[in-house]
């Protein structure tokens, strides 16, 4: 089976071709991503208009490339698959608009797809991981332990109660200068900073359980700053790098021992062989990355972190989320909805009503 997949939640319009191999993994033929980073550089922050516009006049110059690059025509495709949401909703509404044309115009199967359904099986696509795996997803929007116990069944262990890690990165970038989006700025000074620099807060750690919080960790990066401002007059390359670095072992240290906390009440529940995935934008972070493969190296869990390509927005997870829900057996109608929001641990009426 070889699915179409289309992604325009955010401020990536992406396409990409995907086969799934007999083993149950899956082969992507094709993944093109074109980013719109410089079309919001001047405004701080991804503005929805201008993406949906930029969505909407990419998506088939992305849509052709990646079937050119497979090797593909519409009509030897079995399916489209769709980011059906959460996200900007014009973005969302591009892709879908625009999936439903092609379905229809090839008469394929029309497969709606949660977004962070996509980051959460991305294990299943390159390395066919059997159900029940442990998943912190983590990008620029969400932060989330869950259970992934089916292609739509997760049960969410905990997860932040305010902002994302992504976004705090992408905040501490912003109020030390750096371009957007923040999280790879912060990385890259963060390697020549001392991480004991500025003592952060380590929000949460003294209450029980897998919630997180991250804004309180922004701040304490903004009260810094503005102390190092008060006294020298401005920020050296140093003091930024030391205030990277150190936010960066913050984040690293909150999200390493909340994850030991979730990986003890997943493996209460003795899987045969456990699995720790982690998925999403902030899963490129190779501090991070490297802090959880070595709480799991010491608990005896197996880790799995995608290659860079696929931590980031892509089309490659969607069509592999849309093949394994239409394998599955679900698919959907021209009454597919975007949904601006959709959270990933209930099923989703609106596809429930259009499945068939
Ligand atoms: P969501 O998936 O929650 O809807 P999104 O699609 O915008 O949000 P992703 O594309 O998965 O998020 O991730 C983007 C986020 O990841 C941004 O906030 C970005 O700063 C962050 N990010 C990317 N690379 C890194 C990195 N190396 N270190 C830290 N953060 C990073
Ligand atoms: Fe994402």
């Amino acid at each position: 089976l070889t699915f179409l997949g289309l992604e325009s939640s955010c401020d990536d319009t992406a396409a990409a071709v995907v086969r799934r191999l007999p083993d149950g993994r899956g082969e992507i033929l094709s993944s093109v991503v074109a980013g719109q980073a410089a079309l919001h550089a001047a405004y701080g922050g991804v503005v929805p208009e201008i993406a949906a516009r930029a969505h909407a006049e990419k998506l088939d110059v992305c849509v052709d490339e990646a079937l050119s690059e497979a090797g593909f025509a519409l009509a030897d495709l079995d399916g489209i698959a769709v980011t059906a949401g959460p996200g900007l909703i014009g973005g969302v509404l591009s892709g879908v608009m625009c999936a439903k044309g092609l379905a229809a115009g090839a008469g394929l199967p029309l497969v709606g797809v949660n977004h962070l359904a996509g980051h959460a099986l991305t294990p299943r696509l390159t390395d066919g991981v059997a159900f029940p795996y442990l998943m912190l997803l983590v990008s620029g929007g969400h932060c989330q332990f869950l259970i992934a116990s089916g292609p739509e069944t997760y049960t969410r262990l905990g997860g932040t109660i305010d902002d994302a890690p992504g976004e705090a990165f992408d905040k501490v970038a912003r109020l030390l200068g750096l371009p957007q989006p923040g999280g790879p700025e912060v990385e890259r000074d963060a390697q020549s900073g001392n991480i004991r620099a500025f003592s952060l807060p380590r929000p949460l750690l003294d209450r029980p359980g897998c919630d997180m919080s991250f804004s309180g960790l922004k701040t304490a990066v903004l009260r810094a700053r503005d102390g190092i401002v008060a006294e020298k007059g401005g920020l050296t390359r140093q003091d930024r790098a030391d205030l990277c670095a150190s936010f960066q072992a913050a984040v690293c240290d909150v999200l390493a021992e909340k994850s030991r906390r979730a990986l003890e009440q997943y493996l209460e529940s003795a899987p045969e062989t456990p699995v720790f995935a982690v998925a999403g934008g902030v899963s490129a972070n190779r501090a991070i990355r490297s802090g959880l493969e070595n709480l799991c190296r010491g608990m005896g869990v197996r880790f799995l972190a995608p290659p860079l390509t696929l931590c980031t927005d892509n089309a490659a997870m969607i069509a592999w989320a849309g093949l394994e829900r239409f394998v599955g057996g679900a698919s959907d109608g021209m009454d597919l909805a975007a949904r601006p929001r959709w959270p990933l641990d209930r099923r989703s009426p609106a596809l429930l009503g259009s499945g068939k």
